[in-house]
């Protein structure tokens, strides 16, 4: 008995050492993934330094791009447990990886949360969704599979909308292919599964280069953010518009940025967040659904 004893107390001791050095490991690892990405982004961004994308401490999610990007997240959570924040919203930028200005909006917009978060909101922030489309040498819109990821996600149940309306269209083009079916593609299986276990109760997702803000779901859109206004463009099947606006009404903002390539100024970057934390504050979570009143 004694000696059994013996060998249970000298397997546990051995077995914490081990654990925590795996533990390190994987650390080191995840590290190593953050740093790789970073060095890569702050080559391609003119307005994202390596020192910038790394001071943030972006987290690797346990999910992978189709090139074995790391699909990095960053959380501001709630400050305090007496307080709970008012919403959770996700922000998402680099859907598109030639829209430049869409990641680099998310940098300088997180550089301001590291200042003044305050608690009001839960925030989750994925500032790449396509790092295979913004990391080579000519950025594309898709993923490296050939994939527009804002016409892969779920249609309703219906596996092959998004690719009926693409093949019925004269203007279809290989740049927004939605790929062999919904979610069939990494990057979009994140976002699903993002929205699924973070339930946000409003999305921001930051394209270009149309220069409006565009917005899926309930309650009453914003008439501006800066100086861009509201321009309703419409959903199509596949489109992160359609699957959380329409499908699951959680609010989905568009932010239309004026140019791919070059970014709007300081003061234009800040008035955009202040008007859209500004609308987000008096309209998340709508209160009581028109149809409830
Ligand atoms: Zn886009």
């Amino acid at each position: 008995m004694l000696t059994r004893l013996y060998r249970i107390t000298l397997l546990l001791l051995l077995s914490i050492p081990v654990y925590s050095q795996s533990k390190s490991i994987t650390t080191m690892m995840q590290q190593k993934q953050v740093n790789s990405t970073c060095l890569s982004i702050g080559k391609k961004l003119s307005s994202v330094t390596f020192n910038e994308c790394l001071e943030l401490n972006l987290s690797p999610s346990q999910h992978h791009s189709v090139k074995h990007n790391s699909l990095l997240l960053k959380e501001y959570p709630p400050l305090l447990k007496r307080r709970q924040p008012q919403a959770k919203i996700l922000m998402l930028g680099g859907i598109h990886g030639d829209e430049y200005s869409s990641v680099t909006i998310m940098f300088k917009w997180m550089s301001i949360l590291e200042k003044y978060h305050s608690g009001l909101f839960h925030w989750k922030i994925a500032p790449l969704v396509n790092p295979d489309g913004l990391l080579q040498k000519k950025s594309r819109r898709i993923n490296a599979n050939g994939v527009d990821l804002n016409r892969n996600f779920p249609n309703n149940g219906d596996p092959k909308a998004s690719l009926e309306y693409w093949k019925n269209r004269a203007y279809s083009d290989v740049r927004r292919y939605p790929g062999p079916a919904p979610t069939s593609e990494p990057e979009t299986q994140w976002i699903v599964e993002l929205i699924k276990e973070f339930k946000p109760d409003a999305i921001v997702a930051v394209h270009a280069p149309y220069g409006i803000v565009d917005y899926d779901g309930p309650p009453q859109p914003p008439s501006h953010l800066g100086p861009l206004y509201l321009k309703l463009l419409g959903t199509y099947p596949g489109s992160l518009g359609n699957y959380a606006g329409l499908q699951q009404e959680i609010p989905v903002v568009t932010i239309e940025l004026p140019y791919a390539g070059i970014m709007p100024s300081n003061q234009e970057v800040g008035r955009i967040w202040v008007d859209m934390v500004r609308w987000l504050r008096k309209n998340i979570p709508q209160k009581v659904k028109s149809n409830e009143l």
